[in-house]
């Protein structure tokens, strides 16, 4: 079979490995962040950088899922950023997942466990249809209680998730079994 073209005339996957190579070069790391022995993965050397994010959107944007969803639900706080611009890119809107007490109206809550301790995360009443295929969008996968909460909000509301998609997916950390086997796509794996 012939490969689809993308930009410039490149095959798609050309063009997606070239993006790809973009991203990783601009991702930064900033050893013992937030705390000592941990390795930070910071996408803001990506977002800054026009054609960084405009790649990193691309990514995204195009996962397995990418034509047949029908909003995009980005994860506090840098899944803000990618989920806004992901949305515009798929002429979708999007939806915030906010921690426990930032939303005015809350329509389900989801409690998960941290390395110490606990968070919650919530997401907003009247705004996900049931039924609704929701792109679910977040910079970084480490264990999975983030991702894996919210997805499971995202069911609690009677939307489906039809993918996953992360710039970052650190294997060792175990994420992807945390899922339970719903769709995901790492941009980048390290
Ligand atoms: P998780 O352990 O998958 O629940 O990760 C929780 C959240 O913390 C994710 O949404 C990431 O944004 C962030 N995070 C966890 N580990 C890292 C890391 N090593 N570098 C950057 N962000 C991280």
């Amino acid at each position: 079979m012939t490969p689809a073209t993308g930009r410039g005339g490149e095959t798609t996957d050309d063009a997606d490995e070239t993006d790809r190579a973009l991203v990783a070069d601009l991702l930064r790391t900033v050893p013992d962040f937030p705390k000592p022995g941990i390795l930070f993965w910071d996408l803001t050397t990506v977002l800054a950088d026009a054609a960084g994010l405009a790649a990193t959107t691309r990514l995204l944007g195009g996962t397995p899922a990418g034509g047949e969803v029908d909003v995009v639900v980005g994860i506090e706080a840098r899944g803000f950023l990618l989920g806004a611009a992901v949305a515009q890119a798929l002429g979708l809107g999007v939806v915030p997942v906010r921690k426990q007490g930032k939303l005015p109206a809350v329509a389900a809550s989801r409690s998960y466990d941290l390395e110490y301790g606990s968070a919650t995360l919530e997401l907003p009443a009247d705004v996900l249809a049931p039924g609704a295929r929701v792109l679910l969008v977040d910079d970084v996968l480490a264990t999975g209680g983030t991702a894996g909460a919210a997805c499971d909000l995202v069911e609690e509301c009677g939307a489906t998730v039809a993918s996953l998609a992360v710039v970052l997916e650190l294997p060792e950390l175990g994420g992807r079994g945390r899922l339970d086997g719903r769709p995901l796509h790492a941009v980048l794996q390290r």
